[in-house]
């Protein structure tokens, strides 16, 4: 069966293709000639992702999932949260955002965080939903060169290195997306 993840991102097509196997084929925005930036208009994970999977299910009638993470730390009352690409400003910096997260943490003691990730599924007419979490802390510094995002900031629970210091083999086996991914692919298995 074909299906499109709505992203271009060739990370995240590559990690649900392998985890997939043969039975579906995953194929990219850019595959299905989507080209325009797909509309992130609610103000939750569920909504952001369902969004967008609705929009490419009706416009390309194509079965489709889209994903949608944010980082919610406790202390802020889950901020950045649905606003964490863009958190410092609407040029989506990732060294803008971790600057101001940690200004924003500078007297906390509380550092507890999580990532979260929700995949939207639209298969035939039905609606599917797919959270993965990761908890953890937030460091009082960057932390390792890999990953993304605030990935240097970020401290796993029970691990010693951070988020950045992770191999990607590491960080998928433990990381929010690739939670949701493996519920994803557990209930694709099974249809
Ligand atoms: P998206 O929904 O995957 O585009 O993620 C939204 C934002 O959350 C990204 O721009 C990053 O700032 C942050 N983010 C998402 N996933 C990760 C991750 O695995 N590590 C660190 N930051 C992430």
């Amino acid at each position: 069966m074909e299906l499109c993840f709505a992203t271009n991102n060739q990370h995240k097509l590559d990690e649900v293709s392998q985890l997939l196997g043969d039975s579906f084929k995953v194929v990219s925005l850019e595959a299905i000639g989507c080209t325009e930036e797909l509309p992130e208009e609610q103000d939750t994970l569920e909504g952001n992702s369902l969004q967008k999977a609705k929009y490419v299910s009706d416009k390309f009638n194509i079965n489709c999932f889209a994903d949608d993470t944010g980082l919610e730390v406790e202390a802020l009352g889950g901020e950045p949260g649905v606003h964490s690409a863009r958190y410092a400003g609407e040029q989506r910096n990732n060294e803008d955002n971790i600057s101001l997260l940690l200004e924003k943490l500078s007297n906390q003691s509380n550092r507890s965080a999580r990532f979260r990730t929700v995949i939207t599924l639209i298969l035939g007419n039905q609606i599917h939903q797919f959270e993965g979490i990761v908890n953890g802390e937030i460091l009082k510094s960057r932390r390792g060169e890999k990953g993304f995002g605030y990935d240097p900031l970020f401290l796993p629970e029970g691990m010693n290195r951070s988020m950045a210091e992770l191999t990607s083999s590491e960080k998928n086996a433990i990381s929010h997306r690739g939670d949701a991914i493996r519920k994803l692919v557990a209930f694709l298995k099974q249809h």
